[in-house]
């Protein structure tokens, strides 16, 4: 293991996403999908604990697993797609440098290899090092983004804040703010200012499903799309399992039915962030990541279908 660091955070396991053997040599492996945790919350601003969100998710994928066919989908997702779970990304207690080169690194391999990736996180930080990844192979994304919160304060004094990833990321040139949107945001941002295209959550709880879809595929276009999920989307009723949530959001049906709405884009790679178990109460939370995390999966596999 030379090289590698010398004491790495004990937050890990043995089992994969639902259920598959973990297998930390994926990006050379023959896989399409590749599963990626990453269990760092050192950038949240109110309750930690998202670094057992990889760890939880995984637990929680296992209600998942008998069902061969999901659910309203006509075909076996994993027939058509080769998934390997790679386990998380190594992460050296209290460096974040050391985090954001590892995550990088790990992330640009797959997608190098013409893989997509499924990564868990971890507090939403981590899409930072995720997206300059994605778009070292891609180029510039077009980004949807589906949280409570904007996450685009300046933090000039807070260099891993997990509120600031999408200040930077327009200004490293890894988005393109002209076809990005935000979903669900309920929390202040100034909008004479504000680069993304927002549907806030009033709208999207109250626009027809059909309606939301139609403006996601207009603006994403047939650009490498890459989706996060903070999943604060969701109002607190379906995801209290998070460190910063907030009343008013969207139903985890509701998030199914728009993502489902995504087929046949280019989808390039998703991030499911801030799950923190330790406020979860009968796994309400990490189920909706896994299952949310399945739908994405079962877009690639019909993709791969339509050629
Ligand atoms: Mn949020
Ligand atoms: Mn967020």
């Amino acid at each position: 293991m030379g090289g590698g660091p010398a004491f790495t955070s004990l937050v890990g396991n043995n089992f994969g996403y639902l259920g598959l053997p973990v297998d930390t040599t994926s990006a050379d492996s023959p896989a399409d999908v590749v599963v990626l945790g990453i269990p760092y919350d050192l950038g949240t601003s109110g309750r930690a604990g998202a670094r057992h969100g990889p760890q939880g998710i995984r637990q929680a994928s296992a209600h998942l697993r008998w069902e061969t066919r999901r659910w309203p989908w006509t075909f076996n997702a994993l027939e058509r797609l080769r998934v390997v779970d790679a386990g998380d990304v190594e992460i050296v207690p209290g460096e974040s440098e050391q985090m954001l080169d590892a995550v990088q690194q790990r992330a640009q391999a797959v997608f190098a290899a013409g893989k997509r990736l499924l990564s868990l996180g971890g507090d939403h930080f981590v899409t930072l090092p995720l997206l300059r990844a994605a778009h070292a192979v891609h180029g510039p994304l077009a980004l949807l983004h589906f949280d409570a919160h904007t996450d685009t304060e300046s933090s000039e004094n807070s260099r891993y804040y997990h509120g600031s990833m999408f200040h930077r990321a327009p200004r490293e040139k890894l988005v393109d703010c002209a076809h990005s949107v935000q979903l669900g945001i309920r929390t202040e941002y100034d909008p004479l200012q504000h680069p993304y295209q927002v549907i806030d959550a009033a709208e999207a709880n109250d626009l027809p499903v059909a309606e939301i879809v139609e403006r996601l595929r207009e603006r994403l276009g047939h650009r490498p799309v890459y989706i996060t999920c903070d999943i604060d989307c969701l109002d607190p009723a379906f995801a209290p399992g998070t460190g910063t949530p907030v009343a008013g959001g969207l139903s985890s049906d509701r998030l199914l039915k728009i993502l489902r709405g995504l087929k046949g884009l280019q989808l390039v790679g998703m991030d499911i962030m801030e799950v923190a178990p330790c406020y979860d109460h009968a796994e309400i939370t990490s189920l909706a990541a896994a299952t949310l995390s399945l739908e994405f999966i079962y877009l690639l596999a019909d993709r791969e279908q339509q050629g």
